[in-house]
């Protein structure tokens, strides 16, 4: 049986829409950001602090976790839900990403990627069969497939021959998978090539899988291209099934998406970014580690309605950055976080209104015009791949 999906409302104006994800540790409102815990944790939050926040999914990894603590101490404890003291949904991706972005010493064959620990430096296999293993003693609600990444700016031809690899390796997968309960994500691919992405939706939807990603950007992509390739993917995925942008999340990208029908999200960006002293606010974003933080003695945003903002200063924080205190970003990333889950309720509430064109529109408008007035000041925005570099 296919993960339960239904869709509640659909905007008018685009062809964004609200549904309802139903996974064995509870129901996900859609469209919905899933914040990144890698190592089984959302680095310097705990479980209470998530359930503060309504964050509704965690997402973890597995190629780290297949490292440490690795897959038998998942199945010692029976799982990464118990492991985590945390009872709500997990995504598990499958460490194709990590694979290629981060191991050191790969070797990359049709069976899988050998590469090395950096935890022990025993030379390991990540197969479609051993991912989904270990995802299986994760005990993640969505499994992702193991897929072969690369640069979006890679020849046609090796572009090919990836996503080829990538639809064999999702078939593997699909066929190593042990517990129905876990649902199971294929992923297109095909670069910025547009009869590649076609081919890879063609085929990875002629087969039984709960949900369907759009893989393989925000390594190396312009915000154009990846608007553009996200909008004709999201065209081409069963309307019947849940839709999910991987590692792709400034603010305009999830505006972008949702117009175009994704409805899952997640990116590094807030929480990486917390851990810079960077903090994303209504009038764009906030270095708080800049001198004219050190006098602001008013709240980070004054439009925001998090625990960060209604007790501490500007000026309190830049403290905490100036001295390293985990503090800092702690509170930073708890208000990141609050102004993304706060951006897709509104969102999914713009929907079930049919009112979300406009909403988008004006929100993007007035994102814009702050990053633009931003530039005077310094750099806006940081570069920085979207999906999670580890
Ligand atoms: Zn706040």
């Amino acid at each position: 049986m296919l993960l339960p999906f239904e869709i509640h409302a659909r905007d008018p104006g685009s062809r964004a829409r609200a549904g309802k994800l139903g996974t064995a540790h509870g129901p996900v409102l859609t469209p919905v950001f899933m914040a990144v815990g890698t190592r089984a944790t959302v680095t310097g939050l705990d479980p209470f602090d998530l359930a503060q926040l309504g964050a509704p999914v965690v997402l973890g990894n597995t190629y780290h976790l297949m490292l440490r603590p690795g897959a038998e101490a998942f199945r010692r404890v029976g799982g990464i839900h118990r492991f985590m003291g945390y009872s709500g949904p997990v995504l598990t991706d499958s460490g194709g990403y990590q694979i290629f972005s981060l191991a050191d010493d790969r070797t990359l064959s049709e069976e899988g990627a050998m590469f090395r620990s950096y935890v022990d430096g025993r030379r390991l296999l990540l197969s479609p069969e051993r991912s989904i293993e270990i995802q299986t003693a994760i005990g993640s609600d969505i499994m992702m497939v193991l897929d072969e990444c690369i640069d979006s700016t890679s020849s046609s031809a090796a572009t090919r021959a990836a996503m080829e690899r990538t639809h064999r390796w999702a078939l593997r997968s699909l066929r190593a998978r042990e517990n129905p309960a876990q649902a199971l994500f294929a992923i297109v691919q095909g670069g910025l090539l547009p009869d590649l992405r076609r081919a890879s939706a063609a085929f990875l939807t002629a087969h039984p899988f709960d949900g369907f990603a759009i893989g393989g950007l925000a390594v190396g992509d312009t915000r154009a291209e990846r608007e553009d390739v996200t909008s004709a993917s999201a065209e081409l995925l069963p309307d019947a099934r849940p839709r999910y942008l991987m590692g792709v999340g400034t603010p305009p990208d999830l505006l972008h998406a949702m117009l175009a029908g994704v409805d899952m999200f997640d990116c590094v960006l807030p929480t990486h970014l917390a851990w810079q002293g960077t903090a994303f606010t209504s009038t764009g974003r906030v270095k708080l580690t800049r001198g004219s933080c050190a006098s602001a003695d008013v709240p980070l945003d004054a439009n925001c309605g998090c625990n960060t903002c209604q007790r501490f200063s500007r000026a309190y924080l830049n403290h905490l950055f100036k001295c390293s205190e985990p503090l800092g970003p702690r509170l930073v990333s708890l208000h990141n976080l609050h102004h993304y889950f706060t951006l897709m309720r509104e969102a999914r509430a713009a929907i079930l209104a049919g009112t979300f064109a406009a909403y988008a529109r004006a929100k993007l408008d007035a994102i814009d015009r702050h990053e633009h007035s931003g530039r005077r000041l310094g750099p806006a925005t940081t570069s920085l791949d979207g999906r999670e570099p580890g």
